[in-house]
């Protein structure tokens, strides 16, 4: 486990599935971690599931990523509670099921606004912080649907997720002068609350089209998440790391077969 005492942290979307296993990972590292997304009766929860994880603090922060006012307030009011902000996990993220076919305006412009450009907001408004910081850290949770694979009904989705690596790249040259790395985590099928009420049969099913022949855990990112954020990673930027188990590799079905 890296030690994170003393840094400070928000991830979005964190109040469940990946962001909250994140922010664990963080909190039990000895960060302060500022948890955010939407709902303040999720966020209550999340707190108090993580408060006492670690050393630091553990506050909830109200936010739509969708709006850019909305995501300067959020890093307001971490540098209000921690003094600055160390590392930005930009992972709040939306999957509603659109067909090519039936996909409305609207059903696009949602996804879009959430995924990219809540992820470009979250990053301007933690911007000033960051540099501040001297080591800030971006970390952002992009999949692996559509920077390396697809699934039909999601093709919206896969586009957002790759968007946010094309604005990673120039991000990351960007800040780079300001001794801020932008990296990208694509996780593959992770075991979050949503996926546990498709049942067990649905699970199963997609654990047979994993090498590891299990689903990942919020936390598995949450470890990486931390690397990205530790001083030993200070030379790595405008990378992007598949977490899936080995579920890209196969060429066929027969190359799970043995
Ligand atoms: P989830 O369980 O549905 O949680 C989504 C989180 O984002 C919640 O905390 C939600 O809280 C928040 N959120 C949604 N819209 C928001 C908005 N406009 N502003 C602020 N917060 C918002 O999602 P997840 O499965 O953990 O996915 C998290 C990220 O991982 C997403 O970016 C997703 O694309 C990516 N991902 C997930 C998987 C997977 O297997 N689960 C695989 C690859 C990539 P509120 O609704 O209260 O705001």
């Amino acid at each position: 486990m890296f030690d994170l005492t003393n840094k400070n942290v928000i991830v979005t979307g964190a109040t469940k599935g990946i962001g909250y296993g994140i922010a664990a990972v963080f909190a039990t590292a000895g960060a302060n971690v500022a948890v955010a997304a939407r709902s303040l009766h999720d966020l209550d929860t999340a707190v108090a599931g993580l408060d006492g994880l670690g050393s630091g603090k553990v506050i909830g922060v109200s936010v739509d990523v969708a709006d850019p006012r909305s995501c300067q307030a959020m890093a307001a009011a971490a540098v209000d509670a921690f003094g600055g902000i160390d590392v930005l996990c930009a992972n709040a993220g939306i999957f509603p099921e659109a067909p090519l076919a039936t996909m409305t305006p609207d059903d696009l412009a949602t996804v879009l606004d959430v995924n990219v450009k809540g992820t470009v907001y979250s990053v301007q408004a933690c911007l000033d912080a960051l540099t501040r910081s001297g080591a800030g850290r971006v970390i952002l949770t992009s999949s692996i649907t559509g920077p390396v694979t697809g699934f039909p009904g999601w093709s919206h989705y896969g586009a957002s997720k790759a968007a946010q690596l094309g604005f990673m790249r120039t991000a990351a040259i960007e800040l780079a002068p300001k001794r801020i790395t932008v990296n990208a985590i694509l996780p593959g099928n992770i075991l979050t609350e949503g996926l546990q009420e498709m049942g067990e049969d649905y699970i199963a099913g997609m654990a047979r089209s994993i090498p590891a022949g299990t689903l990942g855990t919020p936390e598995d990112i949450g470890h990486l998440a931390a690397f990205l954020a530790s001083d030993e990673a200070r030379y790595l930027t405008g990378q992007s790391i598949v977490v899936d188990g080995g579920q890209i590799l196969p060429e066929s079905l027969d190359a799970l077969a043995g």
